[in-house]
């Protein structure tokens, strides 16, 4: 997502309070304001490959839940590689927990039937949110190239999810325009597409300069896309992974980062209060601006993501939303 934000003076839309008349210095002053109230966080897992792996994922699970988020999604390995494991993650923490699960599901290298087949599977078990994507090609495959029997893109999908059952569905969004997209114009009108197909909100692929998505946000709404746009926000808990990935899905790590993780390698307690910061920093600034839901990709650590939802407000609730088994 390599793309510059354009400069666009349109309003931010129904989760911005609108930077014209506010400008952004304003609204970062907002951020000594008193917590906030009324924040709705979600948190994103990826299903576990061993049994201490699971180990961590459920005391990830057990720690957030209380937190009531509105949803919690389970990624799809790519190219489909954790399709049972998804599934089976997805199931348990509906029946084992108060929470609502969401199933990530990519057309990468699959047929129409072998997608519609999982989704079906979805529907009959009760599971009605869907995060719809295309997903990566492999490595060595020299790019994407669409299953010759499969849906295309994530647009095409969203259109075949609609047709097995009425799911909530959730797309991507790219605040810095996605890698292989023609053009910011192009990735905005592909957007418009997932939604015109049925998606009901989408969430960004996570950013670290709080302006990079509020400019999206105006571009977004000016070009008549009214759904929720909820931002990804990524605790830092490896720098130099988060700059491996970065560099692949087109996200910009900005010089203040490296320079404020410099050094910190061999000191993880340093490094975490230092990413505890820096996220609950981009949330505050970010509800300042009128945000009130947040996407966190947890990585299935809690420890980060709890202190940032704490500092955006959100406390545990009371026991049994938290109920996990
Ligand atoms: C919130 C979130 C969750 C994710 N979860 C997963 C996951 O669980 N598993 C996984 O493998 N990956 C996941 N990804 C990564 C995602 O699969 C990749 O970013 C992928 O490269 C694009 O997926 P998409 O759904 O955005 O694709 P699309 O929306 O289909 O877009 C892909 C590219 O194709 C272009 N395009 C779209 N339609 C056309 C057309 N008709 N003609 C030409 N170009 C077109 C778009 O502009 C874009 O550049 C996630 C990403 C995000 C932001």
């Amino acid at each position: 997502m390599p793309g510059p934000n354009n400069n666009s003076t349109a309003t931010a839309g129904q989760e911005g309070r609108g930077l014209g008349a506010q400008g952004l210095g304003a609204a970062a002053l907002a951020v000594a304001s008193p917590l906030p109230r009324d924040v709705n966080v979600s948190f994103e897992f990826f299903p576990p490959k061993t049994e201490q792996m699971e180990q961590t994922l459920w005391t990830c699970v057990e720690r957030l839940a209380p937190l009531a988020p509105s949803f919690v999604s389970v990624t799809y390995g790519a190219g489909g590689t954790t399709r049972e494991r998804t599934h089976a993650t997805v199931l348990k923490i509906r029946k084992q927990t108060d929470i609502k699960p969401a199933a990530h599901l990519t057309c990468v290298g699959a047929s129409r039937d072998e997608v519609d087949a999982i989704a079906q599977r979805y529907w009959d078990e009760g599971i009605d949110h869907i995060v719809a994507l295309r997903g990566d090609p492999a490595e060595d495959a020299g790019g994407y190239i669409p299953h010759p029997d499969g849906y295309a893109y994530a647009s095409d999908l969203v259109a075949g999810l609609k047709k097995i059952g009425d799911f909530k569905i959730s797309v991507a969004a790219y605040a810095e325009t996605h890698p292989e997209a023609k053009s910011p114009e192009d990735d905005l009108d592909n957007l418009k597409r997932k939604i015109d197909a049925g998606a009901t909100q989408a969430i960004t692929q996570f950013f670290f300069d709080v302006d990079v998505y509020l400019r999206f946000l105006e571009r977004v709404r000016a070009a008549g896309i009214t759904v929720p746009i909820v931002p990804g926000i990524l605790p830092v808990t490896n720098f130099a992974r988060v700059v491996q990935f970065s560099g692949l899905c087109g996200a910009t790590v900005p010089p203040w980062m490296a320079d404020l993780f410099e050094g910190l390698d061999d000191d993880p307690e340093t490094r975490k209060l230092v990413a505890a910061t820096v996220a609950a920093e981009q949330c505050r600034v970010l509800n300042a601006n009128g945000v009130k839901d947040f996407h966190f990709y947890t990585l299935n650590r809690a420890d980060l993501t709890f202190a940032i939802c704490r500092i955006l407000g959100v406390k545990p609730r009371a026991a049994t939303n938290g109920k996990v088994g």
